[in-house]
C-alpha cells in the first residue's frame, strides 16, 4: 500500500432524485488535520437511503440530502493520513462510522453521535461526501478498525444496519433465555436474526416477502412467518400460549409493530427499530397489564459499534451473509433499482474494479 499512486480525479455517486443515479467525476481530496484518505472497497445501499433520497428528497434538518457522493455505510482502506493523525495509518482496513457530530455536546461524548443536534453534524452521505466512490474522506474519530477475518463488506454491514441491530438486542438484553420475534426481516431484521440466534436465542422472523423468510432460516431462525391474521396465533402455538420474551419490530409498519405488543409475552421487552409510520394500542391490556418494558432504539453509537466488530469476530459471524446483490461502482444505477424493488437482502456497491 505504501507508495501506491493516488490518482488526482475519482468517481463519485449522486442521488439527484426521481429514482435517478448520476456518476460524476471529483478531485480525489486531500486529507486535512486529524483525516484520513480512504479507498473504499465496500459501500451498502441503505432502507433510508431510498426512502429519503432516492425517490425524492423528503428529509428535512438533519436528513435533508445536500447533493453530495451517496452513501453513508463504508468500508475501506487508508491509504494517506492527514496531519495529526497518530491511531491510523495507511494500510489500515477501516469503518466508518455514518455520522460526525460536533464532538462535545452530551450525545457526542457517549458516542451516539446520531442523536447529536448541533449544526455541525453532518452524515457521511447526507452532508458530506459518502462512500458511493473511489475515495472518501474520513474524520478520524469516526473511525473503528475492521478486524480480521472481517471482509469489507462485512464492514459496510457494521457501518450502519448491523450495529444498529446489535444495539437494538444489547437494549433488551437479548440472551439464549430468550424467545425472540423478530417483526420485518429487511437487511436490520436480517442482521437482528442473525445476533439474536448466535447469542442463543430461539428467533422467530415474520415478514410479508418469501425470499426474505427464508433467507432469515439460513441465519439461524427457527420459524419463519407470513405476516397477517395467521400470524399471532402460530406464535401463541410457539411459545406455549404465552407469547415471546422480546419482540424487535424492524417494520416501521403500524400491523407490524401492533404485533410485537400483541405477541410479548407478561414482564417481556419489546423494542421499534424500524422508522417512520405510526401505531396506535390500547395501553391497558397491551402495556400495562402486561408489565413490559417498551424501547426505542436509534442507529448505534461508536462503542456500541466497537462492540458489534468484536462479537462478529468472537462468534465467527460474517454479515455479508445478508448481502444477496453486489455491484461494482459503475453500475450504481442497477443496484438501486435493483434495491427498490423491495425483495432483496442487502444490496452493496463494491469497487475492486480498476479506477478509471
Ligand atoms: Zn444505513
Ligand atoms: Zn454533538
Amino acid at each position: 500500500m505504501d507508495g501506491q499512486r493516488i490518482p488526482s480525479m475519482m468517481r463519485g455517486v449522486v442521488l439527484p432524485g426521481g429514482d435517478r443515479t448520476e456518476t460524476r467525476r471529483y478531485a480525489v481530496p486531500k486529507p486535512g488535520p486529524g483525516q484520513v484518505l480512504v479507498q473504499m472497497k465496500a459501500s451498502g445501499l441503505c432502507g433510508s437511503d431510498l426512502k429519503f433520497i432516492y425517490h425524492e428528497h423528503i428529509g428535512t434538518g438533519g436528513s435533508q440530502y445536500q447533493e453530495v457522493i451517496a452513501g453513508h455505510e463504508p468500508s475501506g482502506q487508508i491509504v494517506a493520513v492527514g496531519p495529526e493523525v497518530s491511531s491510523y495509518a495507511v494500510g489500515d482496513r477501516v469503518v466508518v462510522d455514518h455520522i460526525n457530530g460536533c464532538g462535545h455536546c452530551s450525545e457526542c461524548r457517549k458516542g451516539c453521535m446520531i442523536g447529536c443536534t448541533s449544526p455541525e453534524r453532518q452524515a457521511y452521505g447526507w452532508q458530506r461526501d459518502g462512500g458511493h466512490a473511489d475515495y472518501l474522506l474520513a474524520d478520524v474519530r469516526a473511525l473503528l478498525k475492521l478486524p480480521e477475518p472481517l471482509t469489507y463488506i462485512d464492514g459496510a454491514m457494521v457501518a450502519c444496519g448491523v450495529a444498529t441491530a446489535y444495539q437494538g438486542i444489547t437494549r433488551a438484553s437479548v440472551s439464549g433465555r430468550d424467545r425472540l420475534l423478530v417483526v420485518g426481516l429487511g437487511p436490520v431484521g436480517l442482521a437482528v436474526v442473525m445476533l439474536a440466534a448466535a447469542s442463543g436465542a430461539e428467533v422467530y422472523g415474520v415478514d410479508v416477502v418469501p425470499e426474505r423468510i427464508a433467507l432469515a432460516k439460513t441465519l439461524g431462525a427457527t420459524a419463519g412467518l407470513m405476516a397477517g391474521l395467521d400470524a399471532l396465533p402460530q406464535i401463541m402455538d410457539l411459545t406455549q400460549g404465552m407469547g415471546t420474551e422480546v419482540a424487535i419490530d424492524c417494520s416501521g409498519h403500524r400491523t407490524g409493530r401492533h404485533l410485537c405488543l400483541e405477541a410479548a409475552r407478561t414482564w417481556g421487552r419489546v423494542v421499534f427499530l424500524g422508522e417512520g409510520g405510526d401505531v396506535a394500542f390500547e395501553p391497558s391490556p397491551l402495556l400495562i397489564r402486561k408489565q413490559w418494558t417498551l424501547y426505542g432504539s436509534w442507529v448505534c453509537g461508536l462503542d456500541g459499534m466497537a462492540q458489534t466488530l468484536e462479537f462478529l469476530v468472537r462468534s465467527g459471524l460474517h454479515p455479508d451473509a445478508l448481502v444477496t446483490h453486489t455491484f461494482s461502482l459503475s453500475d450504481a444505477e442497477r443496484a438501486y433499482q435493483t434495491f427498490a424493488r423491495g425483495t432483496t437482502g442487502k444490496v452493496v456497491l463494491t469497487m475492486d474494479e480498476a479506477s478509471p
